[in-house]
Order: C-alpha cells, then structure tokens, then sequence
C-alpha cells in the first residue's frame, strides 16, 4: 500500500503507531492526520519528522471538508484509524465532546472511504479474498466497550458489547459503525480491542504518568474508591506493533483482542511504581507511600477489566515483548530523562483541568 493514513498520530498510542510504520514501510508514505486537541503533541514525533517517508497533516475528523482535502491530496490505500477523544473522566463532564469526535468523527472517515474507494458489496461482512485486499480500514478500540468483569472470566472476541461510559459507548457506536459499512458497503475492515496501555508520551492525566509526575514533584498521589479496581496493562510499542502485524497480516472483517495477560489492582500498582521511582530518585524504600490519597470514585465505575489476547496469539503468533515490571521501569526512565516533555504539558490548559479535578 502506498499512501496510509493514520488518524490521532500526534497522540499518545498513534505516535508510537506513527513510528512503527515510518520504520518498517519505507516505500509507503504515513501520513499523520491528527487535529491536535490537548492530547496531540508533534514532540511526540521528533525523532521521525524529517523521514522522507512521515508527512503531517493538521485535520479534524469531525470536519468533512478538512478530511475530504487530505484524501484528495494523498488518496490513501488504507486508513488506520485511531483519533479520538480518549479520557473516561473527561467524557463524564463533557460526553458531547465524545460523541462528536468518537461517532461522528469515526462516521465522516468512513463516507470518505466509501467514496473514495472501490467497493464490493457482494463481499459482506468486509471479507475479501486476501489477494484481492487493496483498501483497508483498521480501526483501533478498547476493552472497555465489553463492559465490567466480575472477578473471574476474560473477554473474549465474541463477548457482548456493554460499555459504561459516555467514552466506552462512543467507541462501541463506532466499531459498530465500521463494521456496518463493512457488511452493508462492502468496507474492507479490522478492528483490534485493546486492554490500558502505559508507556513513554502518555499524557499525564492517566493513571501510571499521573503518579509518575506526581512522585517526581511529592504531591498526592489520587486513588479512586478503594483502589481495588483491576486492569490488564500492556506497554504502548507493544501494542503498536501488534497493530501493524495485524494490519499486514490478518485477514479483513476479523475482529481481534490486544492485551498484556497482565492484571494489576490499582492500588498494587501504585505500590509497584513507588518500589521501582523511590530506588530509583535514591530515596528510602517506600518513601513515597505517604503521597497515595483515596479521592471519590468515578460515577459508574468498571470493577475490572480482563482481555483474553490468545487468538491473536494463535493467530498471528503475537505476544508482548517485556513484563509489566520491566515495561513499567522503561516507562520511569523515559519520563525522568524527558521531564521538559512533562513540563510543557502539564502546563495550561492541562493544568486547569487537573486542578478541577483533584482539588
Ligand atoms: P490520546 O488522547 O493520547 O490521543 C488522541 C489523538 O487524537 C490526539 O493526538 C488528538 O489530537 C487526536 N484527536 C482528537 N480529536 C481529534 C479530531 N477531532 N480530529 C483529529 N484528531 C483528533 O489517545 P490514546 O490514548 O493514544 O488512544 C488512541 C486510540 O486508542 C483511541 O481511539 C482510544 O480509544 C484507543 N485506545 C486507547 C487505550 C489506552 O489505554 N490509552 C487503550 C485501548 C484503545
């Protein structure tokens, strides 16, 4: 494929999506198509910009025309598709925000490529014979539209969607979306659910980059509820490279579960960061556990989430590449090596959310 777009590449998992494209298709041009809300960063990209094979291209989904000129410029093959508005708090005070970007946003991409593209309507549920495969829209999701797990089980690819959050049902109204032009149009797809992700350029209102910027500066560390809320956490370039396997190599209209086989309540997790920042900053064991404050819980809030990513390892042979304790050291290292990043963003607008919501 030659020209590929991917949407919310200035973002904290698209950037790292971004790389390993530009990396590993040097005769493809990756053109970043991204709006740059609050969440977008192009130093995110630094290290890429000049690659003869990067592009970027300042567009917002929820504007057909902006959309509809970068189409006509590039006439991409394929659209990864991954922009969107990402934060479950911030979808609770501002859900119209999500649905606009989320839906419609994810809607107005989809009638592009309908447009745009040949398609087969014949070919339903967005099945092509893999080698008559030459448009694909991979579209990039998470675990949450599944809903809430008890304490035993796993989704599975098959699980029924029951999201809970203005955030988790904007997703789910898109992957429903995708896979409607699919079946009714023709739209040659994939969609990869994905369990929390961690790891260098996560914006930090986050849980993992919230408590490393916190420890970093010895304010409180913010815990909702009882901190008993479980998540599978997967390290960011571990799941970009299972979407570009998945993007090269599975076949269209399958649907596929990413995660880590790791789960962590959030207290436990905290705990372990403290363990790994306090020896690192030289400070005494467990130093930091003073910081840890239980705050009012989010309004319906999911006990746990639990991926089963098997038949994409059966599939596809994909696992992740390093345990969470590892992963979770790179991710310190990259933040106290990189604390002007963290400063820049932490400033502003960030800053009067952030004071919004924890004070
Ligand atoms: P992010 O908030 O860090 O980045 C989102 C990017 O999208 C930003 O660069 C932003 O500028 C851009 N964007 C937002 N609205 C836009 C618009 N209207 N037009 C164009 N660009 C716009 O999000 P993230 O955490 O990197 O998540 C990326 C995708 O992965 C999302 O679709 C999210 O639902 C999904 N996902 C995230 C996680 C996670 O743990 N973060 C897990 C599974 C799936």
């Amino acid at each position: 494929m030659k020209n590929i777009i991917i949407t919310g590449g200035a973002g904290f998992i698209g950037s790292h999506v971004v790389r390993e494209f530009v990396k590993n298709n040097p005769q493809s041009m990756i053109i970043n198509l991204d709006a740059l809300t609050y969440a977008g960063n192009l130093e995110n990209l630094k290290d890429i910009e000049n690659e003869p094979n990067y592009v970027f291209e300042k567009a917002d989904i929820t504007k057909p025309e902006e959309l509809r000129k970068v189409f006509e410029k590039y006439n991409p093959e394929a659209v990864v598709h991954l922009a969107a508005e990402s934060h479950v708090d911030r979808s609770i005070t501002d859900p119209m925000a999500f649905i606009n970007t989320n839906v419609n946003g994810t809607a107005n991409l989809l009638n592009l490529c309908k447009e745009f593209w040949t398609l087969n309507p014949d070919h339903t549920h967005g099945r092509f014979p893999d080698e008559k495969r030459t448009n694909l829209f991979y579209h990039v999701s998470t675990d949450e539209v599944y809903g809430s797990l008890g304490e035993t089980g796993f989704f599975l690819e098959t699980t029924p969607y029951d999201p809970q959050s203005p955030y988790s049902a904007s997703k789910a109204a898109s992957d429903h979306l995708v896979r409607a032009y699919g079946n009714t149009y023709g739209m040659p797809f994939i969609v990869s659910n994905c369990s929390n992700n961690y790891g260098p350029n996560h914006f930090p209102e986050k849980l993992i980059p919230l408590c490393i910027s916190n420890i970093i500066n010895e304010r409180p560390l913010p815990i909702y509820g009882d901190g008993k809320y479980t998540r599978d956490w997967l390290f960011v370039i571990d799941h970009a490279k299972a979407i570009h396997q998945i993007f090269n190599e599975a076949k269209t209209g399958e649907t596929y579960n990413i995660g880590g086989f790791n789960e962590w309540q959030n207290i436990d997790l905290v705990k372990e960061l403290i363990k790994q920042m306090d020896a690192k900053l030289g400070k005494p064991e467990g130093y930091s556990e003073k910081l840890i404050t239980f705050v009012k819980d989010r309004p319906g809030h999911d006990k746990r989430y639990a991926i089963d990513a098997n038949k994409l390892n059966k599939d596809l042979g994909w696992k992740p590449s390093v345990t969470f304790e590892e992963g979770l050291s790179k991710t310190i290292d990259w933040y106290l090596e990189n604390k002007e990043w963290l400063e820049n963003v932490t400033s502003g607008d960030y800053q009067k959310y952030y004071e919004k919501q924890y004070n």
